[in-house]
């Protein structure tokens, strides 16, 4: 029997045309697919029909199914000599628990590689107009969760330490926690520095909301935003004026 292998692709953020050459090539041969919730529906259509399609899709606060029962699945198909493409929103490395799938298949002896992809963050900022690096507005920026605030307490990621030793801030999985990430921006930068959430990024549904560190607390505390989003904090927002952007905008 043929050895099977796993192979981790990254979806990209929701576009269905931001999938790589190399990740359609990898759906097209797949012998079966395990996908998220945040992998765009409409790539499953590249996959061979009668080849199954095992949702395993990741809801916050409701998975399901466990990252063990995935993992498990994993080698449990390619152990039957399956070649199994698991996709996944936006990049398997980024926030995406890839390391560990891959590294759970290789223990038990099978081959695992990765098929990078469009993060969220950069189909953020590219349909939302939003720069993350550059000449004159920022030199350096950093990626964060704020699903360890949420879970955790205000302690654990300290987002003024960051604001103050990068230009730019991005928050993923932050919708929980934006009140209390936005009030410790407020405290590194001031009320009126530049800030912006890009929810449903490079979907069609994608709305923007665009103000400053204190007044998206407030949309936030009004509800106003949904998840999946991405929080930017810094000077790259100010851009937005000027660029293309996709979708609805709301100034706060
Ligand atoms: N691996 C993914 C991140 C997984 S964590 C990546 O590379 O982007 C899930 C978080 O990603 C969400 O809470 C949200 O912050 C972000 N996200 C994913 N898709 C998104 C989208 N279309 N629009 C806005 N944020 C998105």
């Amino acid at each position: 029997m043929e050895m099977g292998e796993v192979v981790l692709v990254g979806a990209g953020p929701g576009d269905p045309g931001l999938l790589t050459i190399r990740g359609l090539e990898e759906l097209r041969r797949a012998d079966v697919v395990l996908y998220d919730r945040l992998a765009p529906r409409e790539l499953l259509n590249q996959v061979p029909s009668g080849v199954e399609l095992v949702p395993v899709g990741k809801a916050p606060g409701r998975h399901s199914l466990s990252q063990d029962e995935i993992n498990n699945l994993l080698v449990g198909y390619a152990s039957q000599g399956l070649r199994v493409v698991r996709l996944k929103g936006g990049d398997p490395y980024v926030f995406g628990r890839g390391e560990e799938e891959c590294l759970h298949v290789i223990a038990r002896g099978l081959p695992c590689r990765v098929v990078p992809g469009v993060p969220s963050f950069v189909g953020a900022g590219a349909y939302g107009g939003i720069p993350l690096a550059g000449r004159g507005f920022a030199s350096s920026f950093a990626v964060a969760t704020g699903r360890l605030a949420a879970e955790k307490g205000d302690h654990v990621l300290d987002y003024s330490a960051m604001l103050r030793a990068v230009d730019q801030l991005v928050v993923l999985m932050g919708v929980g926690s934006l009140e209390s990430i936005l009030s410790q921006a407020e405290a590194a930068r001031g009320p009126r520095h530049p800030a912006a959430v890009v929810m449903d990024a490079t979907l069609p549904s994608q709305r923007i909301l665009v103000g400053t560190v204190s007044s998206l607390r407030r949309a936030s505390r009004e509800g106003a935003v949904r998840p999946p989003a991405v929080l930017f904090v810094g000077r790259g927002v100010e851009w937005g004026e000027r660029l293309w952007r996709t979708g609805a905008v709301s100034y706060y």
